[in-house]
């Protein structure tokens, strides 16, 4: 792979061979710096010039000509030791909007392009409640928050929106959800597009909290990475080479369907001894009942684990033996470089991240668990919502940054999924 990359042409090389083009080139340039930058929150210049492939010297000059027209933001730094220069996009040129619908709440946070979180809040959400209420709901909020933050709607680039289910990347539909059961066949992103009229991008809560870990918390710097979120259900959001995998029909990483004994519990989908089955609350809690009674949650294990009681940390470690196993055949089959363990099963810290690695340790590849590091998310029950903005920061163009329109305008957004 590397011999091929050795021979490919320099951008530079490319683009001057046709006449007329220094100025698309130079364009080109601009906005490689500005993505690198937006996707990332803050880099020094020797970071954009690793990043972005352009030598020092032309970062020096665009970053420049950036901080003169108000697209960036300069701000003196160290790196390793050194005085540095960190550059991000100006804090007021446009915000961005994270939307997450939960089992039992609605979360919303608004950004800026710098990365940096300017409100939020969360609220029950009734599950019962029909897919028009819950979006009614979010608008309202949406319209709250931005109302607390004082900046104007025209700033709005766009809005990133998770549900817990399976988004059809081609119709943008939402599949069967066993969270929202009165929301399937819905098309989410067109329902909140309709009442903020922005672009409005959707993904479920797994490749959110993926996308989350990874520009805010534990997966930062890693290209390869699962990200494992165990409450009602189990699922795993898959970022490989930087990029969200999601299948066509959205269904990647359904990790919680891996068949760990086929004469098992019968599962949600209709098979045996799904990994789902060992895990997830309503089939380990009833494990408990007897000796804890019937008002346990998984939150409720996890206190009393982490205070000593046996039973919890028996049950802990278990759920623990069996994600490993799951991880163990991801690791085997994608060779991700982390896995990052979400959801309130991660406050349990090393009573369950020990099992899961024993388990790697046992069941995968030597090779390929060499390269593997579990850790705990960072960013606990927030990791949807600012995967959401990340989201949001991600399918923004950067033209309208360069060219000074209105961010949110409708036709010049990128389609979802590109
Ligand atoms: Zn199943």
């Amino acid at each position: 792979m590397d011999g091929v990359s050795l021979k490919r042409p320099r951008a530079q090389e490319v683009v001057v061979e046709t006449p007329g083009s220094q100025s698309s080139l130079h364009r080109a340039n601009l906005e490689r710096v500005v993505r690198a930058v937006r996707l990332a929150g803050s880099l020094t210049q020797a970071e954009i010039a690793r990043t972005t492939g352009l030598s020092a010297a032309t970062v020096s000059n665009i970053v420049r000509e950036l901080k003169d027209g108000g697209t960036v933001e300069v701000t003196p730094t160290s790196a390793g030791g050194r005085r540095a220069r960190s550059v991000s996009l100006s804090g007021d040129a446009g915000i961005v909007i994270g939307v997450d619908f939960g089992h039992t709440h609605l979360r919303v946070a608004v950004g800026n392009l710098a990365h940096q979180v300017l409100a939020e809040e969360s609220e029950p959400l009734d599950v019962d409640a029909s897919s028009a209420q819950g979006f009614d709901r979010a608008e309202q909020l949406v319209s709250r928050l931005i109302e607390a933050t004082g900046v104007d709607r025209s700033k709005i680039a766009g809005v990133g929106l998770g549900v817990p289910g399976p988004i059809d990347v081609e119709s943008g539909t939402l599949g069967s959800t066993a969270i929202l059961p009165g929301w399937t066949g819905t098309k989410p992103a067109e329902e909140l597009r309709g009442r903020l009229g922005v672009p409005v991008h959707v993904d479920n809560d797994a490749n959110l909290g993926a996308l989350g870990e990874m520009v805010w918390g534990s997966g930062r710097g890693v290209r390869d990475l699962a990200y494992i979120k165990v409450a009602s259900g189990v699922g795993a959001g898959l970022v490989i080479n930087g990029k969200i995998y999601r299948g066509p029909g959205g269904t990647a990483g359904e990790i919680g369907h891996i068949t760990l004994d086929e004469s098992g519990p019968v599962c949600r989908c209709g098979n045996r001894g799904c990994l789902e089955t060992f895990t997830a609350a309503r089939y380990v809690l009833p494990l408990l009942q007897s000796s804890h009674g019937t008002d346990l949650t998984m939150e409720g294990v996890v206190r009393l684990g982490r205070e000593g009681d046996p039973g919890c940390r028996r049950v802990i470690a278990d759920v623990g033996r069996h994600i490993g196993s799951g991880v163990a055949n991801l690791c085997n089959l994608l060779n991700p470089s982390r896995v990052v363990l979400g959801g309130d099963l991660a406050e349990a810290g090393e009573l369950v991240l020990g099992p899961i690695r024993e388990s790697v340790g046992r069941y995968a590849i030597p090779s390929a668990a060499r390269h593997l590091s579990v850790l705990p998310g960072a960013l606990g029950g927030r990791a949807e919502v600012l995967g959401a903005l990340a989201l949001a920061l991600s399918e923004m163009g950067d033209s309208t940054l360069l060219d000074g329109t209105a961010p949110g305008t409708l036709q010049t957004a990128t389609p979802a999924f590109t």
